[in-house]
């Protein structure tokens, strides 16, 4: 696996630029950089000048805090670390490392105070997430006004306000106008305890590509600011080159200017020149028609290669690209080998190059053909790395 990090900046440059001046971008490196490694990428977005940067959980917290030390990043330098999933019962390495959690529940509050108080950690920072309408992580905004009071009385400082959409990818969404109106009266609510977040942040990398159809981010700043906050987005595939197609009469804003940061390679190991009748692979489910030659290659589904992009005779299945051309997989992914068809392509031998993913195909092609998204094909790719400059 190669990641360059010029991609990864000039991706992050077209984000920064599209949200505009007002609202900061906040690049999210959770489940380990979306695949492309958090170790590799945060030194490359901290470098870049981000002011926060998205995990998942504390542990994804505490490795991005020890990558950036290692790149030589002072700690009081280091860009903010939002624990996006909540402390889940480690709030000790989210005090010790200055992580910063969101929270939402009222044990969350109750168990982070104590630590909090047992530590000697003083007032602590955090973001309260409100769910305004995805149903997954966050408090109702009925609750929000009760939990800002235990909030207080452990000791947490609410710093930040946020919220998710689940339907960002949607031109004109019913479901984020409901959630923006929510997510509003919460900041409300807030404001009205004479709370004073210092950040009110909420929408993806969708968000940000939607933007010339919603307004959205116009509408995140004014909301920001009406309680004297500062907006942030908080994207995350996008800054690897990927976005979810808008759906229905909408303009994306930035998917076509984004570049892939992840090229994954792997080399033939193998060339052979089969007969018609010979059956390739488990299960016998593609035989030869005529005489083809076929290259093997040492990944399999082990690596992330799916396997829906196995192919039969009836029903083609995923690519890669040897010598700048599509070479077609040949019968079952299996776990550690995958054979490709080389037949139209001139002068294929041992140890050419051969690319995974990269110029010619990319993640959502596989992700098409395994009946997925991007993101799940490139958090699955499983591969040494390597960062190109
Ligand atoms: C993953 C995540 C994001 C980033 O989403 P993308 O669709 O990858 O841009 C933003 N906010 C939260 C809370 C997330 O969990």
């Amino acid at each position: 696996m190669e990641i360059s990090a010029a991609r990864l900046v000039g991706n992050l440059q077209v984000l920064v630029e599209a949200a505009g001046a007002d609202v900061a971008v906040l690049p999210v490196v959770k489940a380990d950089a979306y695949g492309h490694g958090a170790e590799l990428c945060a030194p490359v977005l901290a470098r870049a000048g981000v002011e926060w940067l998205g995990v998942a959980d504390a542990l994804e917290g505490l490795a991005v805090r020890r990558a950036l030390s290692a790149a030589g990043i002072a700690v009081a330098e280091q860009p903010r670390v939002l624990v996006m999933c909540g402390p889940l019962g480690e709030d000790d390495a989210v005090l010790e490392h200055g992580l910063t959690p969101v929270i939402w529940t009222r044990e969350q509050v109750e168990r982070l105070g104590a630590a909090a108080r047992r530590r000697g950690a003083g007032l602590v920072r955090v973001h309260l997430e409100v769910d305004s309408g995805m149903t997954r992580q966050g408090a109702a905004v009925e609750g929000v006004a009760a939990l800002l009071c235990l909030m207080k009385e452990n000791g947490l400082v609410v710093d930040g306000v946020m919220t998710h959409f689940a339907s960002a990818e949607f031109a004109g969404s019913e479901q984020t106008r409901a959630q923006r109106e929510r997510f509003a009266a919460a900041v409300r609510v807030v404001a009205e305890a004479g709370v004073r977040p210092e950040w009110v942040h909420a929408g993806n990398s969708s968000t940000i590509d939607n933007d010339a159809a919603e307004d959205s981010l116009c509408w995140l700043w004014e909301l920001a600011a009406s309680v004297g906050a500062r907006a942030m987005a908080r994207p995350g595939i996008a800054l690897y080159g990927y976005c979810l197609p808008i759906e229905g009469e909408g303009r994306a804003l930035v998917r076509e200017r984004l570049r892939p940061v992840m090229t994954w390679k792997t080399r033939v190991m193998d060339v052979r020149e089969v007969r018609a009748g010979d059956a390739v692979g488990y299960n016998a489910t593609f035989v030869a028609n005529e005489p083809m030659r076929l290259a093997l290659l040492p990944i399999g589904y082990s690596d992330g290669l799916r396997r829906e992009l196995s192919s039969t005779n009836g029903r083609a299945g995923g690519w890669v690209m040897v010598r700048g051309q599509r070479a077609a997989i040949v019968g079952r992914v299996s776990m550690n080998l995958t054979v490709v068809d080389v037949s139209g392509i001139d002068g294929v031998s041992v140890d050419d190059e051969v690319a995974v993913l990269g110029d010619g195909v990319t993640a959502d092609d596989h992700a098409r053909v395994a009946g997925t998204i991007s993101y799940e094909i490139l958090c699955g790719v499983r591969a040494e790395r390597r960062v190109l400059v």
